[in-house]
C-alpha cells in the first residue's frame, strides 16, 4: 500500500457538503468518515458545509437532523455550522454575494455570459434535440451577444442567468486518487448555468467557489458526482485556481448484491441503523472495511487505528456490497466488548415502556450472547413479563398427548413442592425426574421450554425458569395442561 503523496507544505483540508434535501444516507456517513480520517491523519481540518441553494428541495429540519446524526455516529467537524471557523458562514444561502461576485468576475474575464433565453425557448430547443436524438445541450443562443445588447437588456430589467463559456474541443483532465487520470473533451460539457435567475448559484458554481474559498485540498465524494467534475475543472480553470485532489468513492450495492443500495431494498438512512441498535462504533468499523483493508487484513479496528492507516488511494474502485451479515458480526463483536454497565446503559432507549424495573439486571447475563443488535432486547425478553401465546401443536410436536400430559403433571408436582426455587434446586429436580422416567431429554426439555416461554429458542431453560419465578412457571405449566385438555389450538396466557 502506498501513501497518498502530500507535500510538507500542504495543509490537508477536507469537507463534507450535505444538501438538506432529506435524510442522511449511510453512504454519506461512510464518505464523511473518510474525509474526517484523512484530515486527522495529516493534522488538518475537516469542514462541514451546508449546500442549501436548491430552494425547491429544502426539507425543514434536515440541517439539524444531519448535524445530529453525524454526532450520534461519534464524529464531528472542525469548522462548520454551530462551530464557526475562519471561513464562516458555512451555509451557502448565507454566502450569496460571493457567488454573484464570482459569476460576474467570470463574465468580466469573458469566461461566462449572460443568457436571456426564456424557459419556453429552452424547452423548444430541448424538444428539437430529443427529436433529432442528440444529447440535450444549450444551443449557445446568447453566447455571442454584444456587450451593448447585454447592457441594454440588463437595463430594462430582463430576467437572466449566467452561463459558463465552455471552450471548444479542449481536453479536460483531472486525477482521481482511486481511478487515476480522467480525461473528457470539453465538447461534451454543456454551457452550464452558474447563476440562476433568482440570484442563487447552481451547485456547480457554489461548490467550486466554496471549496476554493475554504482552501479544501482534497475532495472525497460519492462517485455519482464524477460526471460533474469536468464542469468543476473547467470552472477552476476559468477562475485560474489550483485544482484540489479528487477521489470519487464507489457507491454501496444492496445487501443482496444487486444494484446500487436503495430504499426499495431496505433501510438506507444513517439514522435507521442507529435506531435498529447497531452501535455507532461498530457501524464506523463496518464502513472502514467496506472497500478498504488494512495491511494485515484484520477487520476490527478503532477509529484511531483507521486514522493512522487509512489512505484514499487504497480504496477499491469497485462497488462493494453492504453486507448485513458482516455488519451483524461486527456489531456482535462490539457488543460483547461492552462492560455490563455500559451495555445496560446503551440498552435503556430500546426497552419497551412496560419493561419491569429490575428485570434487566436479571436477564442481561442470559441474553447478552444472543443480542445481535440492541433493538433485539425487546423481543428476546418479552416472554419474561408479557403474556405468551401457547400453541397446542408445538407442545405436541415431539410426543403424544397422553405422554405430554403426564410429563406436565409430574413436573408440576415436583416444582410445586420446592420451597426454594433456585437454579440448583430447579435443575437438580427436573434432571432427576427426566432420568428417573427415562424421558427423551430433547423432547422433555423442549416441551418445558415451549410451555413456559411459548418459544422454541430462548436463553438456557433453568436460568430462564428461575428469572420467571415459581409462580409464573407453575401458572404457565398449568395453562399448557389446560389447552392440551381442551383441544383448543392456541391460547394467550
Ligand atoms: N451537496 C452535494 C451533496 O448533496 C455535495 C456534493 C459534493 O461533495 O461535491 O452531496
Amino acid at each position: 500500500m502506498s501513501d497518498t503523496v502530500i507535500s510538507p507544505s500542504t495543509v490537508v483540508r477536507t469537507r463534507m457538503a450535505p444538501s438538506p434535501t432529506g435524510e442522511y444516507h449511510v453512504g454519506h456517513i461512510a464518505t464523511l468518515l473518510k474525509n474526517y480520517a484523512f484530515a486527522k491523519k495529516h493534522g488538518g481540518q475537516f469542514v462541514l458545509r451546508i449546500e442549501d441553494t436548491d430552494r425547491e428541495r429544502l426539507v425543514p429540519g434536515a440541517v439539524e437532523r444531519i448535524m445530529q446524526v453525524i454526532k450520534d455516529y461519534g464524529l464531528d467537524w472542525d469548522e462548520g455550522p454551530a462551530k464557526g471557523g475562519p471561513h464562516a458562514p458555512y451555509v451557502q444561502s448565507e454566502r450569496l454575494p460571493s457567488y454573484q461576485k464570482a459569476a460576474e468576475e467570470l463574465v468580466a474575464k469573458n469566461k461566462a455570459y449572460y443568457c436571456f433565453c426564456s424557459s419556453e425557448r429552452l424547452e423548444q430547443n430541448r424538444e428539437a434535440q430529443r427529436a433529432a436524438k442528440i444529447p440535450p445541450k444549450y444551443d449557445r443562443h446568447c453566447r455571442d451577444l454584444t456587450q451593448t445588447e447585454v447592457e441594454k437588456r440588463l437595463a430594462t430589467g430582463e430576467s437572466y442567468v449566467i452561463r459558463l463559456k465552455v471552450p471548444d474541443n479542449v481536453p479536460v483532465k483531472f486525477t482521481d486518487l482511486i481511478r487515476g487520470e480522467i480525461e473528457v473533451n470539453s465538447d461534451v460539457v454543456d454551457d452550464q448555468v452558474l447563476l440562476k435567475s433568482d440570484g442563487f448559484p447552481t451547485y456547480h458554481l457554489a461548490v467550486v467557489v466554496d471549496d476554493h474559498a475554504m482552501e479544501i485540498s482534497h475532495i472525497m465524494r460519492g462517485e455519482e458526482w464524477i460526471s460533474s467534475t469536468p464542469k468543476h475543472v473547467l470552472l477552476y480553470q476559468a477562475f485560474g485556481w489550483k485544482l484540489p485532489i479528487f477521489a470519487h468513492i464507489p457507491v454501496f450495492l444492496n445487501p443482496d448484491g444487486r444494484g446500487k443500495m436503495s430504499k426499495r431494498k431496505g433501510a438506507v438512512s444513517a439514522r435507521s441503523f442507529l435506531d435498529d441498535g447497531y452501535l455507532p462504533e461498530a457501524l464506523l468499523n463496518f464502513f472502514m472495511i467496506l472497500g478498504w483493508a488494512r495491511a494485515d487484513q484484520t477487520e476490527i479496528m478503532t477509529l484511531a487505528d483507521y486514522v493512522r492507516e487509512f489512505d484514499p488511494q487504497d480504496i477499491s474502485a469497485k462497488s462493494v456490497v453492504f453486507d448485513l451479515n458482516k455488519l451483524a458480526w461486527i456489531n456482535g463483536m462490539y457488543l460483547r466488548q461492552l462492560s455490563p454497565t455500559d451495555l445496560k446503559h446503551r440498552l435503556q432507549p430500546f426497552l419497551p415502556a412496560d419493561f419491569p424495573s429490575g428485570l434487566l439486571d436479571q436477564v442481561l447475563p442470559l441474553i447478552s450472547e444472543r443480542l445481535v443488535k440492541l433493538k433485539d432486547v425487546a423481543d428476546l425478553t418479552s416472554f419474561f413479563y408479557q403474556p405468551i401465546e401457547l400453541d397446542r401443536e408445538l407442545l405436541l410436536k415431539k410426543s403424544d398427548l397422553t405422554s405430554v400430559l403426564a410429563q406436565l403433571t409430574e413436573t408440576l408436582s415436583v416444582l410445586k413442592a420446592l420451597t426454594s426455587f433456585t437454579l440448583e434446586t430447579v435443575e437438580t429436580k427436573l434432571r432427576n425426574l427426566q432420568s428417573k422416567r427415562d424421558w427423551k431429554k430433547s423432547q422433555y426439555f423442549m416441551l418445558l421450554r415451549v410451555a413456559v416461554t411459548g418459544r422454541v429458542a430462548t436463553p438456557p431453560l433453568f436460568e430462564t425458569m428461575v428469572v420467571l419465578g415459581q409462580g409464573k412457571v407453575l401458572e404457565r405449566l398449568e395453562a399448557a395442561q389446560k389447552i392440551l385438555e381442551k383441544t383448543q389450538s392456541k391460547s394467550i396466557i
